[in-house]
């Protein structure tokens, strides 16, 4: 079985349309396929259509931005409900600040000499919710800098000139909204928080008894300790598996879409249990 429940669109920080992302997946022989934009839900709809014409099993999805002591995290939510309100207008939320972050961001880069960056990023956007993505996409067209790491190392992270500090929603509304509409709330891409693994089980179990379903156990660079690592830390916490590659299809990104390492999801795989 070839799942894929984490990738991005144009309607958040990807390349392509979603059509486009149905389109890949399909030739990539992919089963099931959700679309996670972040803090977006826009388009849901029309990957939906072209999933459904192709016999493709597709899954709503969304990646949404958290707080969590502090630390911004990632929380997808699987199998929601796009037209519920709650969810819907906690994402107007988040987007507020994504706006006002990007406004900031631009300032901080204009400081040291980098000229109207928002007006520059906001072309390389379909929407008005730029993301990091987008900043750190202009910085490498405009030579700035030579690929996306050393964006988010130069520009974007801690103190550098382009860093601002997340505000997101809180963990608990995070996964609230996430059922409210009906779905399930994974931790996405667990390893990638720059913590140690006994501040990540305790992100974990903290999570947990705020309602999280599941972690995503496989992504497209996940090695084989990486899956055994998140494997144990859901096993400690009794809760459900999921696997996504994180596509955004940007050239310079290798990443594939429906090509994650293998994995045996056995009963805890998520989509059985979606409503
Ligand atoms: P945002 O939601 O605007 O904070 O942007 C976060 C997005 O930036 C992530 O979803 C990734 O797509 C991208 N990103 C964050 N850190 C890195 C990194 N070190 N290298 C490449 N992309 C990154
Ligand atoms: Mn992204
Ligand atoms: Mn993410
Ligand atoms: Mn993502």
């Amino acid at each position: 079985m070839n799942i894929d429940l984490h990738t991005h669109s144009y309607y958040s920080d990807g390349l392509l349309s979603p059509k486009d992302v149905v389109r890949k997946a399909v030739n990539a022989g992919c089963n099931f396929l959700s679309l996670t934009d972040h803090d977006t839900l826009e388009g849901i709809e029309e990957a939906r259509k072209y999933a459904e014409s192709a016999k493709l099993s597709f899954i709503n999805g969304v990646e949404i931005s958290a707080q969590h002591n502090s630390k911004s995290i990632h929380i997808v939510g699987l199998g929601i409900n796009p037209n519920e309100k709650i969810l819907l207008d906690g994402l107007e939320k988040n987007n507020q600040f994504r706006v006002d972050r990007a406004k900031k961001i631009s300032e901080g880069l204009g400081k040291v000499g980098i000229l109207r960056a928002y007006e520059k990023a906001r072309t390389l956007s379909k929407t008005d919710y730029i993301t990091r993505t987008h900043f750190a996409q202009m910085l490498i067209k405009e030579r700035v800098c030579s690929n996306m790491s050393s964006v988010f190392k130069r520009y974007m992270t801690g103190k550098k000139p382009g860093a601002v500090k997340g505000e997101w929603a809180s963990s608990v509304e995070v996964i609230n909204w996430i059922h409210q509409a009906g779905g399930l709330a994974i931790l996405a891409h667990p390893l990638r928080y720059k913590i140690t693994l006994t501040k990540l089980k305790k992100l974990v179990k903290d999570l947990k008894f705020s309602g999280l379903d599941g972690i995503e156990i496989v992504n497209y660079f996940s090695s084989s300790e990486d899956i055994r690592v998140s494997k144990m830390i859901a096993d400690e916490n009794e809760i459900l598996y999921s696997g996504g590659s994180d596509f955004h299809g940007w050239t310079g990104q290798t990443i594939e879409l429906g090509n994650i390492p293998e994995f045996d999801y056995g009963d805890k795989l998520v989509i059985k249990y979606l409503r």
